[in-house]
């Protein structure tokens, strides 16, 4: 059988080589495995050739148009067609609508498979999966749970290429496991990077000197880092104790526990705070965020809020996001936060302007 992969929205990032490589898409990794076990002949990444059956996976909600526009070209060059994907997935409103793999593809590892198929020379993968924070603007709890659950151990998710390891889970200090997987990353000697936002709140003196007694990194293994989310203001979650819910300020939370890491001998400059801007905060809340992460010394990834239908544009209440929002974001971006107020960045008065045109526009017709 003729088998097309398409991760379609894949995204790049750079190596420690300086080379822009595809990101892993593991359940693609999955895919290439179980067909490769059947002897089947695969077409990755794929280019239109002509295939008995065409998977087609997408992790951004913003690919759909795209697919729609191109599915009568691949219906003609390919006999059947299996979309599904995070991106494709709706989770708007319960019950969700949810492609999912099928049994005999879904419960085989992705190990070795998604190395094969990507090429590449580190490991990657999940050792918990789901995240009992519940973020109002966030798919995982949607898709995988409010529970933290254990998914696979580190020593088998361990690329022969090379002792680095990239660990995608949602929540990876909140799971009871979490010092296991320390023990497991020592004892294999690995250097590791913990992909996703880290919950500051859960940094506690023993999580500080876990995280300083293993040699975390980026992507890029070359580089010294973790990463933390910073994306409310104010952050509520059910306390995993007691199941009642407890309120963070964060504007409190993250210079202690930034302080708290440093204690333990992990400077500020090694950490990097994702901050989600357009959900629910102001201009003025946003540059506290920059202000507070800046005069600690820690970097930050802008994240630009797009709703679960992956629209554009609008906050966590649909509304039409400030104009400040992408301004922000290029401000953050370019590095100019740094070195210039946000008020003398010309792209903000620009999107001021514009919104403003736009406004009167409206009012006139
Ligand atoms: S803490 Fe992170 S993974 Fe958990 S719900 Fe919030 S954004 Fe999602």
């Amino acid at each position: 059988m003729k088998i097309g992969i398409l991760d379609i929205d894949t995204k790049r990032e750079t190596n420690n080589l300086g080379r822009r490589e595809r990101y892993p898409n593991i359940a693609c990794g999955k895919i290439y495995g179980y067909h490769k076990l059947n002897g089947d002949e695969i077409f990755y990444p794929y280019n239109n050739e002509k295939v008995d059956k065409l998977y087609i996976s997408t992790i951004f909600t913003n690919t759909r148009p795209m697919i729609k526009r191109m599915m009568p070209l691949w219906e003609q060059r390919a006999k059947e067609i299996i979309i599904g994907g995070t991106g494709w997935d709706d989770y708007t409103k319960a019950p969700y609508t949810v492609t999912e793999l099928p049994p005999e593809i879904a419960t085989i590892s992705h190990v070795p498979w998604t190395y094969e198929m990507y090429n590449i020379d580190y490991g990657i993968g999940f050792t918990t999966r789901g995240c009992h924070v519940g973020c109002a603007f966030c798919v995982v709890p949607k898709k995988e749970g409010l529970q933290e659950y254990r998914e696979m151990q580190v020593k088998d998710l361990i690329n022969p290429r090379s002792n680095h390891l990239i660990l995608m889970n949602n929540n990876s200090f909140a799971h009871r496991d979490f010092m296991n997987d320390v023990e497991q990353i020592k004892f294999h000697n690995l250097s590791i990077h913990w992909d996703q936002a880290n919950d500051i709140t859960l940094v506690t003196p023993e999580i500080a000197k876990a995280l300083k007694s293993v040699n975390y990194r980026g992507y890029n293994p070359n580089k010294k880092q973790l990463f933390f989310a910073f994306d409310l203001i104010t952050k509520k979650k059910i306390d995993q104790e007691t199941g009642g819910t407890v309120t963070y300020d964060m504007m409190k939370i993250v210079p202690e526990k930034v302080k708290l890491l440093q204690e333990y001998g992990i400077p500020p400059y090694h950490l990097k705070f994702y901050m989600l801007i357009g959900f629910n905060t102001t201009e003025e809340e946003d540059l506290m965020r920059v202000d507070c992460l800046r005069e600690l010394n820690c970097d930050i990834y802008p994240m630009l809020f797009r709703d679960l239908n992956g629209k554009v544009g609008v906050d966590g209440n649909g509304k039409q996001q400030s104009f400040h929002v992408r301004a922000m974001r290029d401000w953050i971006h370019s590095g100019l936060y740094r070195k210039t107020d946000f008020k003398d960045f010309t792209r903000r008065e620009e999107h001021r302007i514009q919104r403003e045109k736009k406004e009167s526009q409206l009012t006139l017709f």
